[in-house]
């Protein structure tokens, strides 16, 4: 018998005698295309919050229930009978596939094949990937807007692609950049990066972690770049029915000439607060949406049947209630609009200046006048914001997440100023958190 705590030399030498276990171990285990990438915030972050216990503003998820008919939705799928735990259509549910076809060829403006131009996933996160594999070749380049949800980084560089980045700015000449729509991108900036060897661009529209939602002129002025550049649009639209004071969401797809080119992303997690369910999906047009299929098939195969079913009951009651009061997709912002401003009233009233978001369900601020506070108990290796994110759960027990983690290397050096804090949580979790915020500030 080999004890559980015997080390993989040991095994492998017990496996082949006639290998000394010291050459094994020598050998290069990893992949090269895995290298740099083992790092990751969310396992980092949650982790911390957890360890200390901290009221958790970090990771972004609502600490409340998903609406009551789409948690009956789920029970009865999974009392539903056999065929409910079985496989279903690889490529997504029959049922979930045909309402996503409907609902979003309303929103889209054009019509959308429910077998051929959607793709359900395990979460945004398949989808994101099924399209890096499926449309990424060795040494291709895709532009990624910053600040960007952090896996497009590592997607492309597993997909054997290089990611080419260009920051969104605070605008030129604004005194006071208090709000998400200040940060811009410089249309001679963006056409700059763009190449013979430009594949693809990522964008989120609301963005995570900023909130910008774009403006149609802004999305014209990516659109043209890339039909004239002959690019594929991979639109990250998770947080589509999150946006506050009048800021309206938009499609890419819809643009004229972009339905081809764009892959649209999106997550019933973020739609209906129940991220752990992890159904996410890819639409776009089937000549692109085959190639995301392919990697599918040979990979996840299929998602969990009985929660796209939920999901489609949902999406069904959503059809119908579209526009009015008793549509969970304006019942949500409606909600979150409170909870921004009472989070940002708060930030501010203990000098931490916030940017308004105008969409999604985060908040960043600007640490520059309070991250003296931060003691020596925290590395000083580490860029700023991640120390001060360090200490606040440390030593204040309230989790964050540094903003600089949506930024390059190249990058994040001047963008390490901020730190994120998620609103998408029980009154009584903000008011724990204003707690702790407040004590530190009277303390000073
Ligand atoms: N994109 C963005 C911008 C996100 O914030 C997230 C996190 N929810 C995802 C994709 C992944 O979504 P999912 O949980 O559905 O995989
Ligand atoms: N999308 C979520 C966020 O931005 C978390 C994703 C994750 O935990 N992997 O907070």
């Amino acid at each position: 018998m080999i004890k559980a705590s015997a080390n993989v030399a040991v095994i492998c030498q017990r496996i082949n005698k006639n290998v000394h276990p010291k050459i094994i171990m020598a050998r290069r285990l990893h992949a090269r295309r895995l290298e740099g990438l083992d790092k990751n915030i969310w396992i980092e972050f949650t982790q911390l919050a957890a360890d200390y216990k901290a009221v958790n503003l970090g990771q972004g998820f609502p600490d409340f229930s998903p609406p009551g008919y789409i948690q009956e939705a789920f029970c009865k799928a999974v009392s539903g009978g056999c065929s409910m735990h079985q496989y279903t259509r690889a490529f997504g549910h029959p049922a979930l596939v045909k309402i996503l076809a409907k609902f979003f060829g309303r929103i889209v403006g054009c019509e959308i094949d429910p077998l051929e131009d959607v793709l359900v996933t395990v979460g945004a996160y398949q989808a994101l990937f099924c399209t890096f594999q499926a449309l990424i070749d060795e040494g291709d380049e895709v532009i990624i807007i910053e600040p960007f949800f952090d896996c497009y980084q590592p997607m492309v560089k597993m997909a054997g692609g290089k990611a080419v980045f260009v920051p969104l700015r605070p605008r030129v000449g604004c005194s006071e950049v208090l709000s998400s729509g200040d940060w811009v991108l410089s249309p001679e900036e963006l056409a700059s990066k763009f190449s013979s060897r430009t594949k693809a661009i990522v964008m989120n529209t609301p963005n995570n972690p900023l909130g910008k939602v774009y403006k149609t002129e802004e999305l014209q002025v990516i659109a043209d770049l890339c039909i004239k550049h002959d690019v594929v649009c991979i639109s990250d639209e998770v947080y589509e029915w999150l946006t506050y004071d009048g800021a309206k969401h938009v499609k890419i797809a819809s643009l004229p000439g972009m339905w081809e080119r764009t892959v649209t992303i999106g997550s019933a997690g973020k739609t209906f607060s129940a991220t752990g369910w992890k159904v996410g999906w890819a639409i776009g047009s089937g000549h692109i949406l085959k190639h995301l299929q392919t990697i599918h098939q040979n990979s996840v195969y299929h998602c969990a049947t009985a929660a796209q079913e939920a999901v489609a009951v949902g999406f069904q009651r959503e059809y119908e209630t579209f526009g009015t009061p008793e549509s969970y997709f304006l019942q949500l912002p409606e909600q979150l609009h409170h909870k921004r401003k009472k989070l940002a009233k708060c930030l501010e009233s203990v000098g931490l200046q916030p940017i308004m978001p105008e969409g999604g369900y985060f908040m960043i601020a600007d640490i520059s006048s309070v991250k003296s506070d931060v003691d020596d108990s925290v590395s000083l290796d580490e860029p700023c914001d991640y120390r001060f994110v360090k200490w606040l759960i440390k030593k204040k027990g309230l989790a964050t997440i540094p903003v600089s983690a949506f930024y390059s290397s190249e990058h994040c050096k001047d963008f390490d100023n901020y730190i994120r804090f998620c609103f998408v949580k029980e009154d009584s979790t903000l008011n724990a958190a204003e707690d702790i915020l407040r004590k530190w500030s009277e303390g000073k």
